[in-house]
């Protein structure tokens, strides 16, 4: 008896396996259709703000919405764009869109995610200055987001390219700092202008003091090494009074904004401020 259930426990693993294959196989050629005709992919900016409540730029996000099934989140599609390769073109159309948008913004931070595949390509050098060249973006208000993923991998090219990029003026963000594995090692390897605390440490702000003062530390050790230091995630007035303290430099998240069309952040560059900030301010 107790073999047959564990074979039908084996039975349903094996169904639910294959309609987990099916469906990623389905994504990869869905995604695959959605690049080549262009019209699904676009991209939202989620506005990052100075500790006053300043915009200063915004983070580029890709965003998927298939005619039949709707939003896909990143978080199911990145992945297997970056497993089927698809990731190139993808986050090329990404770079793209977002350039263009730095390019009729200047003094805006615009700040780019890129995987290590993207990073990895010997033409991706080029690609980012000939791109800076088209759009008239200014090196200085391009900030790439990499994870440690990237540099755990150290790869020659991969460091070159980064040296590169930083002697261009070009701004490198390591990305979900703290999640990885030995991150203060890569702060003193690798120059990187700006690490963004993931948002998994900023949730218990001010509620656990634990995390606190790990916060504390990661800001207190940036700062000491030159870096600057943004909050990803923030999403309660207790933890931006927490962040504005500790002298976090730039805020991102759920309170001032979310991931905005490119109309709406363009507005939003226009005026400088969050909403929220000018409204409490009006009433103080
Ligand atoms: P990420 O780079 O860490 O981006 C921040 C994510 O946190 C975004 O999710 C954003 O919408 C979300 N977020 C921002 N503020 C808050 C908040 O206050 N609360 C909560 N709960 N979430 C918040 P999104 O857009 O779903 O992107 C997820 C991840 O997908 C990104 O994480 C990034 O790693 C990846 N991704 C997105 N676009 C691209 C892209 O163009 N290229 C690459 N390579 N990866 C991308
Ligand atoms: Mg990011
Ligand atoms: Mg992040
Ligand atoms: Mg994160």
């Amino acid at each position: 008896e107790a073999k047959a259930a564990g074979r039908n426990r084996a039975v349903v693993f094996h169904e639910h396996m294959n309609e987990l294959l099916q469906l990623r196989h389905t994504v990869e050629a869905e995604l695959r259709e959605a690049l080549r005709r262009d019209d699904q992919l676009s991209v939202a900016f989620q506005p990052l703000f100075d500790a006053n409540g300043k915009v200063i730029g915004a983070e580029a996000l890709a965003r998927w919405t298939h005619p039949k099934y709707g939003p896909i989140s990143p978080g199911q599609f990145i992945p297997v764009a970056e497993s089927s390769g698809l990731i190139e073109d993808l986050g090329d159309a990404v770079l793209r869109r977002s350039m263009e948008m730095g390019g009729r913004w200047p003094e805006r931070t615009i700040a780019v995610n890129i995987s290590p595949a993207q990073l990895r390509n010997p033409k991706f050098q080029s690609r980012i200055f000939e791109l800076l060249a088209l759009t008239g973006m200014r090196p200085c208000d391009l900030e790439l987001e990499i994870t440690e993923g990237i540099l755990l991998q150290d790869e020659t090219v991969t460091t070159e390219t980064l040296r590169t990029f930083r002697a261009a003026g070009i701004k490198i963000a390591l990305d979900d700092f703290g999640t990885g594995y030995s991150s203060l090692n890569y702060l003193k390897r690798y120059a990187v202008d700006r690490i963004k605390i993931d948002r998994s440490f900023i949730s218990q702000l001010g509620e656990d003091q634990t995390s606190s003062a790990i916060v504390q530390a990661m800001v207190t050790l940036a700062h000491a090494m030159g870096i600057e230091v943004t909050a990803e995630g923030v999403e309660t007035e207790t933890q931006l009074g927490v962040l504005r303290d500790m002298g976090c430099n730039t805020i991102q998240g759920y309170l001032l904004s979310a991931p905005v069309s490119p109309e709406k952040a363009a507005e939003l560059f226009a005026e400088g401020h969050a909403r929220t900030r000018t409204r409490r301010r009006r009433v103080a």
